[in-house]
């Protein structure tokens, strides 16, 4: 038997997307933040809601520890429910983080007003968004917020084009 050869026009890849405690307290952001990934041509792969303790927060940031914001960011990610997406698309962890906009809201409404930032961030701090910022770094954040997912398998079984994507 023959077997197809499979031409993958782009190789895709995984980013992590959280949607955070700002945004989720407000139903038609949150829709309009779902419509936008998917007009934003994502492949959603995982969707999921959850709350974390203060310590899954001082965890995830733990890099920021010693940072004069980190106690305000613990806080704050751990003070309501959030929404987590494994997303997919070539070039997904770059085309979300254009997507969202810079990291500060004021810079973002001032350079990029389009972006989710500039249009629905409150401060530094509560910037309705966060996104991966490298391969490596999706892969942790998938594996934290995931744990059950096996993105080896995954890519292997569901989608073939990942094998020339990572
Ligand atoms: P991101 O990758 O764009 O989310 O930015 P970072 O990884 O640098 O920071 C993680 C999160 O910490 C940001 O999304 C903000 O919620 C918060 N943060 C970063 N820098 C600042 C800052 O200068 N002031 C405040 N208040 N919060 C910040
Ligand atoms: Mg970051």
């Amino acid at each position: 038997m023959v077997r197809p050869t499979l031409h993958c026009a782009k190789a895709l890849q995984l980013t992590l997307a959280v949607i955070k405690p700002d945004a989720v307290a407000h139903p038609l952001i949150m829709k309009a933040l779902h419509q936008r990934i998917l007009e934003s041509n994502f492949i959603i792969v995982r969707r999921k809601d959850l709350k974390w303790r203060r310590q899954d927060s001082e965890r995830f940031y733990a890099e920021h520890s010693g940072r004069f914001f980190y106690q305000r960011l613990v806080e704050f990610m751990s003070s309501g429910p959030m929404r987590a997406y494994i997303l997919a698309r070539e070039d997904a962890i770059a085309h979300w983080r254009e997507l969202m906009g810079p990291t500060k809201v004021y810079r973002a409404r001032y350079t990029s007003p389009d972006t989710i930032r500039a249009q629905y961030g409150l401060t530094d701090t509560r910037n309705t968004t966060h996104g991966s910022d490298s391969v490596e770094s999706a892969h942790r954040e998938i594996a934290f917020f995931f744990p059950e997912f096996q993105i080896e398998d995954w890519m292997k079984k569901e989608e073939p084009c990942f094998r020339t994507g990572q």
